[in-house]
């Protein structure tokens, strides 16, 4: 599907980071505070006769740390979270066999479920908490597997009870999950219609100050050098007067399409009053800006509109100028609109460029 110009220019990431945040606090205090619990209880075992449980929980500590540790130097989250969560899940089911200490492990089995959401989200924890419900089911009832030794009124209610909450666990995540979704679309959807010109579609002089004055400066490399063009339609006011207001919205309407026929996807045309735009090209040097403006002025002039049956011929006039740096963007737009009272009083229909 074709990106919007909102798509483009938005930071629709934003919404994405708020889960990745969680996801990250989770991975972490699971990670590094969970690794600390283990250790502890670790060392408490120091001197036992239980090699294998302390073995265990060694193990299970170092694969925490070091996912973790290892996190902050690959750009790979998402591989060490996944193994991270296989790790907890394994972790789960050797606690579960050796039965911990003095067969206490199954409650340590409850903080885990809310874990392998977060890190796989609802749809994958589900499905990994059911395969563990399953494969403690089956350990549990075939205690030759197992070197622990649970009563079998401990292995009913801890089944039950570990089912119950997983599934309280998952419908809560599912709904945070749905709501989260739709409070981002319903922001969205606001922040969309707050920048957008109800005429033409256009984004207007909103968006210029708040999303794109604000990406250009936090990512000058995706825009600089930038080069604004300035378009004001010629004589507009003789359109309304002649054909009636309804036509010269469609004539707006029209010359919006047509400028946007012209750009790429990262340029942008703005709607920056009656029948004013500004149309800004990113990673664009002022010569290439010039040829972009005259194939527009061009374009207009050239190709008679078409509105309800009748035909207008129109023209419009342009100023551009370029700049390096988003400290010389408002300087920019004044030199790019004294240029275009100069393509006006040299007699409409040019490009004029610094
Ligand atoms: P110039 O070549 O000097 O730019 O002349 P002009 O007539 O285009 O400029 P002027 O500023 O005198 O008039 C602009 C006109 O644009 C006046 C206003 O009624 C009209 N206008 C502004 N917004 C809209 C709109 O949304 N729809 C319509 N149909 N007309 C609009
Ligand atoms: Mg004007
Ligand atoms: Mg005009």
């Amino acid at each position: 599907m074709k990106r919007s110009w909102w798509d483009n220019f938005t930071d629709c990431e934003s919404a994405e980071n708020v889960e990745m945040k969680r996801k990250k606090l989770i991975f972490y205090f699971s990670c590094y505070i969970g690794s600390f619990i283990i250790f502890v209880f670790a060392s408490r075992h120091n001197g036992t006769d239980d090699p294998q449980l302390k073995t265990l929980l060694y193990s299970g500590g170092f694969v925490l740390f070091f996912t973790a540790a290892l996190s902050h130097f690959i750009n790979q989250f998402m591989v060490f979270a996944t193994i991270a969560g296989l790790c907890v899940a394994t972790f789960m089911l050797l606690l579960l066999m050796s039965g911990g200490f003095e067969n206490t492990g199954l409650y340590w089995l409850y903080p885990f479920p809310i874990v392998l959401y977060v890190l796989f989200g609802h749809r994958y924890g589900i499905l990994l908490n059911l395969l563990l419900f399953a494969a403690f089911c089956f350990l549990l009832y075939n205690p030759s597997y197992i070197k622990a030794d649970y009563r079998p009124e401990e292995i009913s209610r801890f089944l039950s009870s570990f089912l119950v909450m997983a599934t309280l666990m998952f419908i809560t995540e599912f709904f945070r999950f749905r709501s989260h979704e739709e409070m981002t679309k319903i922001t969205n959807d606001k922040q969309k219609l707050a920048n957008t010109d109800p005429l033409t579609r256009l984004p207007n002089r909103r968006y210029l100050d708040s999303v794109f004055y604000e990406n250009a400066t936090s990512r000058p490399d995706h825009y600089f050098p930038l080069t604004i063009i300035v378009a004001d339609l010629d004589h507009f006011k003789r359109i309304n007067d002649t054909f009636g207001h309804d036509v010269g919205d469609q004539v707006l309407v029209e010359t919006a399409q047509r400028f946007s026929l012209f750009i790429r996807k990262v340029d942008v045309v703005i709607r920056t009053g009656g029948e004013e735009f500004m149309i800004l090209l990113p990673n664009t040097e002022e010569s290439q800006g010039f040829l972009v403006a005259s194939k527009l002025c061009d374009h207009i002039a050239d190709n008679t509109y078409e509105v309800d049956d009748m035909e207008i011929d129109i023209t419009c006039s342009f100023g551009l100028s370029s700049t390096q740096s988003i400290a010389r963007f408002d300087e920019t737009v004044k030199a790019a609109d004294a240029l275009l009272y100069k393509a006006k009083a040299a007699g409409r229909n040019q490009v004029i460029a610094d």
